[in-house]
């Protein structure tokens, strides 16, 4: 109840805006649909490490760093992929 007050009044008093491009924010985001909708999502990755893959997997898959020397985390969330390689 007191977050949906919150939410309220943050929405009213400070309208999300879109950090890249200044539009009107999209579903309480800090980004407009545009933007959002131009943004390489990264669907295809290690579940553990998040690095893109070059090819869609079927089955959730380890890449070859993490089957080699698995790291101290057992997941990674990365929706957004940063590295230009991944768009082969
Ligand atoms: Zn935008
Ligand atoms: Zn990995």
């Amino acid at each position: 109840m007191v977050n949906n007050w919150l939410k309220i009044i943050q929405r009213n008093l400070i309208p999300p805006r879109c950090v890249l491009c200044g539009d009107t924010g999209f579903a309480d985001l800090d980004l407009c649909a545009g933007c959002l909708g131009d943004l390489p999502r990264n669907l295809c990755c290690c579940y553990r490490c998040g690095e893109p893959f070059a090819s869609e997997l079927a089955l959730p898959s380890l890449c070859g760093r993490c089957l080699k020397r698995s790291p101290q985390f057992d997941e990674t969330y990365a929706p957004i992929c940063t590295v230009t390689r991944c768009r082969i």
